[in-house]
């Protein structure tokens, strides 16, 4: 035999694609040529693959060997690949029988000494071969975990070469199980109950998951904010299957491992204030990987020191919060990421974080004050329904309320209450939750809330501004979905304008 193929996949997003690795051996002097537009990752696949063949005791052609990965016109990154071309190169020369590879995929990339070694993106790239009706797979046995998540196919975990070799021979595989870390994720053994005091808040941030309203929380130092958006996740409903599979595709890619099964909760991503553009919508030299807005798919994005993000960092947001998604142009490929993420916002009063807090002296010159307020941009800014005002609390008060707040529990059992009706109200639109309803529908296919010329009043005062009146209106609806109403109600029309407002507003519609 001097010809023989196995299967692998390409990643172009999260969207897998079949690749066809064909090993041909020639005439001619030996010498190892990798085809089919391969980066340079893959080029050194060819002194990877055959340092590993040589070090498991295989044999490597001595003759002319090409390896062709088709389609060509498909770019190929990544080491992944060094498992599907081995296997190609040892069926050409007869070493494992070619049948064996007829409907496997492998993954995984070979170490010089012959061990296999975990890869990105296992998930969503099983998930196109078993669409492809491949039935069986190799990879690399710490993903083990996360092969088996997909239907259909049987997955062999392989820990070196020797074991890929016995595997495609049908001998019986002997090798101690891996060792495998299940990492807890910290935002989900956040409770409510764990933050001290500020009720408003933690209603605004109850308000926020029950109708999916990007939130911006603002106070000095030290009040809460990032303990609350921590603790936003946790109030979330869990994903669905299909919102699972994305999710779990998207952190299979950034290299997080899925031992612990298919990511049921969701996300929360804190990109830090220094954070490239990159880093936050996805980047890369060839082949873009998911950036942030990415990671928070069907989760939170929480922006801490929000005013501290660059300008064009901020900028960047603008698409993925209108259309849930992000298309990055690399030099190989373009790729377009699910980027549907909830906002969470915070930011310090001034850049000392002491303006407008009693009892505190704040250095900061006004002009920086306004300036700082102002380094928010407008488009971001008016995507956000809720906005609170955070203040310190007495060392008095902490004590006694000590304790005394809902779990998160508690709270996350209403927030589900309230996105049943709001799927039950929303059934054949695009939109799900009250967040996502557009301005113009929310007027003309709802009903308007009783007494909404008060709207009109604040308008007209400059109280608020003619685009606030939709997220007024958008939150009324999710005051009246906690509060099991048929329709907005004057008192929740009161309590929406207040949390628009960031006012003190006591009376929370519940009361
Ligand atoms: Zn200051």
């Amino acid at each position: 035999m001097t010809f023989a193929r196995a299967w692998s996949v390409a990643l172009v997003g999260v969207e897998g694609r079949l690749i066809e690795v064909e090993a041909y051996l020639g005439g001619g002097l030996p010498r190892t040529v990798i085809i089919g537009l391969a980066d340079a990752s893959l080029a050194e696949a060819r002194d990877r693959t055959k340092a590993a063949v040589l070090c498991a005791g295989f044999r490597w052609p001595p003759q002319a060997l090409t390896v062709n990965l088709s389609p060509a016109t498909l770019p190929k990154t990544g080491s992944h690949y060094d498992l599907a071309i081995v296997a190609a190169v040892m069926a050409a020369l007869g070493d494992v029988p070619v049948d064996s590879l007829e409907a496997t995929v492998l993954l995984g990339e070979l170490g010089l000494d012959a061990r296999v070694r975990p890869v990105r993106g296992v998930l969503p790239a099983l998930l196109a071969a078993a669409d492809r009706g491949l039935t069986r797979a190799i990879v690399p046995a710490l993903q083990v975990g996360e092969a088996s998540l997909v239907e259909g196919l049987s997955v062999w975990g392989v820990q070196t070469l020797g074991e890929v070799a016995a595997v495609l021979r049908g001998e019986p595989v002997v090798s101690a199980p891996p060792e495998i870390a299940v990492a807890a994720r910290p935002a989900d053994s956040a409770d409510l109950r764990d933050v001290v005091g500020q009720a408003e808040a933690k209603f605004a941030l109850e308000v926020a998951a029950a109708g999916r309203h990007h939130l911006f929380m603002t106070g000095p130092p030290g009040v809460g904010k990032t303990l609350l958006a921590e603790r936003l996740p946790g109030l979330l409903p869990e994903l669905d299957l299909a919102e699972a599979l994305e999710v779990s595709a998207i952190h299979s890619l950034t290299g997080e491992p899925l031992e612990a099964g298919l990511i049921r909760r969701p996300p929360y991503a804190d990109p830090h204030h220094s954070a490239s553009i990159a880093s936050m919508v996805g980047g890369g030299a060839m082949v873009a990987l998911p950036g942030s807005v990415s990671k928070a798919h069907r989760g939170v994005l929480f922006l801490d020191e929000a005013p501290e993000f660059s300008p064009k960092v901020m900028e960047a947001l603008r698409v993925p919060l209108e259309s849930g998604r992000i298309t990055l142009g690399r030099s190989l490929a373009t790729t377009t990421y699910p980027a549907r993420f909830q906002l969470v916002m915070a930011a310090n009063p001034c850049p000392c974080g002491r303006y407008g807090v009693k009892g505190a002296q704040c250095h900061c010159p006004p002009m920086s004050v306004r300036r700082y307020a102002e380094r928010l941009s407008g488009p971001v800014l008016d995507r956000v329904d809720l906005t609170q005002r955070l203040l310190p609390m007495r060392r008095s008060y902490l004590r006694a309320v000590v304790g005394t707040g809902e779990d998160s529990r508690a709270v996350a059992a209403r927030v589900l209450a309230a996105r049943e009706r709001q799927a039950h109200r929303f059934r054949g639109h695009f939109w799900r939750t009250n967040g996502e309803v557009p301005g113009p529908e929310l007027r003309r296919r709802y009903p308007l809330p009783d007494g909404v010329e008060i709207l009109d009043a604040a308008v007209a005062t400059g109280r608020l501004s003619a685009r606030g009146v939709d997220k007024v209106l958008r939150v009324s609806w999710t005051l009246a979905d906690l509060d099991g109403a048929e329709r907005p109600l004057a008192q929740h029309l009161h309590t929406a304008l207040a949390l628009r407002c960031g006012d003190d507003g006591r009376n929370d519609g519940r009361a």
